[in-house]
């Protein structure tokens, strides 16, 4: 139940590495992961955003 986080924070996280700099909120305490982005949650509330705005 610890998270492994590795040297780098990133350890078996590669959903983690930067896709954008002003990209959305991960989970993981940054923005712009490709995880924030390409995951479900991350697809679903870019739609939920394209659909209100
Ligand atoms: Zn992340």
């Amino acid at each position: 139940g610890k998270l492994l986080t590795g040297a780098g924070g990133l350890s078996g996280h590669v959903g983690h590495t930067l896709a954008d700099p002003y990209g959305p909120q991960c989970g993981c305490g940054r923005v712009g992961c490709v995880e924030a982005i390409a995951s479900g949650r991350g697809i679903a509330a870019a739609a939920e955003g394209s659909l209100a705005g």
